[in-house]
């Protein structure tokens, strides 16, 4: 692992870390890595980040991939009162065209776009825009041919001739990976026209603290530390939106002349606050290995099979016997995760005693004590914090 000496976004000395853990660590698509966890709080900017992963170029080459031939599975969003499934892109689209307000006939770049659902989704909505897309790999041309004009597609790098062309650029959880961040945003910054507005979205930690320790996620953004990135970079913040996507940050900003580098309010609490977070995950791991001891030989169920609940599967392996996920997913349910069953929390068994409850801590006690199925029976719930 290579440390990292001054901040991705404001460029300030970084002291000692605010969170070290022992390998193993987790990343974004739920795979081990062999690899520490270090994070660094910037005192200046409140920006939280990882160092470099090791072999970075070959996990997004090959691993990461894996997770984007994968089929929809993991991009149910929420299940709403109907009980009818809402898909992540129908929802990034919806805010993307709200935020944005695009004039007729736009020009629109999704920048680290991927298979850019989100985009054909809009111009399902809106026919009049016209879609570009970017992205640092030639695998996504499949996904793109039919509906954005080949002259409109780009990999690896951007040419001259996009510079200042686009009314609008959008990036959906890209930013939150990269090494450099002001770059990425720099050269957005250069292909919109004067007036072009741009829309940034990726994890907010502060309202779901496992981004904290997602070993490929290198920027943990608060709403300080992003709004300090994209004044520095010529931007001038419209909306920092952090309600309609939960632990998510969707920020709307209007390119414009010059770079503020003066730090933004907030920082102080942010700073507490992620500190306050790393704390959280060395307390967590006490809490599990004394619950683990105390569970040693019985059947246990994790619930939640998303990040969370991994990370659970992933610190108890070889210690206790894991009977099964329990996901109110209807996508997982049926499935198997890191080689246990995923079931509906309906069908957990008899001889389950204790459940480890792998969901943001922030919801995790309301979400569980919503469950009439679990009352009335002899169960332990073992809470990360
Ligand atoms: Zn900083």
């Amino acid at each position: 692992m290579t440390d990292i000496a001054s901040c991705r976004v404001c460029g300030s000395a970084l002291g000692e870390p605010a969170y070290c853990a022992a390998a193993p660590a987790l990343t974004s698509i739920m795979t081990t890595l062999d690899s520490e966890t270090v994070v660094h709080v910037c005192p200046r900017c409140s920006h939280a980040q990882c160092p470099n992963m090791p072999d970075i170029q070959a996990f997004y080459d090959t691993e990461y991939r894996i997770s984007l031939e994968a089929d929809d599975h993991d991009q149910l969003f929420a299940v709403d009162a109907q009980g009818q499934p809402l898909y992540r892109t129908d929802h990034q689209a919806a805010i993307s065209l709200r935020m944005l307000d695009l004039s007729p006939g736009a020009l629109i770049l999704d920048y680290g776009a991927a298979k850019s659902d989100t985009l054909r989704k809009m111009v399902g909505q809106r026919p009049d825009i016209v879609p570009h897309v970017f992205d640092v790999s030639s695998d996504y041309a499949f996904a793109w041919d039919g509906w954005v004009a080949p002259d409109h597609q780009a990999t690896y790098t951007i040419d001259a001739g996009w510079h200042g062309r686009f009314d609008a650029v959008m990036s959906h959880f890209a930013i939150e990976h990269v090494a450099e961040p002001m770059a990425f945003l720099a050269q957005i910054r250069a292909v919109l026209k004067p007036g072009g507005r741009l829309l940034l979205s990726m994890p907010d930690v502060q309202g779901n603290p496992g981004d904290m320790i997602v070993i490929d996620h290198l920027n943990h953004f608060t709403a300080p530390s992003i709004r300090h990135a994209l004044e520095a970079s010529g931007f001038a913040v419209d909306v920092l939106n952090d309600t309609d996507f939960p632990g998510a940050f969707f920020v709307s900003a209007t390119a414009c002349n010059g770079g503020a580098t003066e730090p933004v309010p907030g920082v102080a609490e942010a700073v507490g606050r992620n500190d306050e977070i790393c704390r959280f995950w060395e307390k967590a791991h006490g809490l599990l290995k004394q619950a683990r001891d105390r569970a040693a030989g019985q059947r246990c169920a994790i619930y939640g099979a998303g990040f969370y609940g991994s990370w659970i599967a992933q610190q108890l392996e070889g210690t206790v016997e894991i009977a099964a996920f329990l996901d109110l997913n209807p996508n997982l349910q049926g499935r198997e995760h890191l080689g246990v069953p995923v079931l509906n929390p309906a069908a957990l068994d008899e001889g389950v005693r204790t459940i480890f409850v792998g969901l943001n801590p922030l919801k995790a006690r309301a979400i569980i004590e919503g469950m009439p199925l679990f009352r009335g029976r002899d169960l332990e719930f073992v809470w990360l914090d």
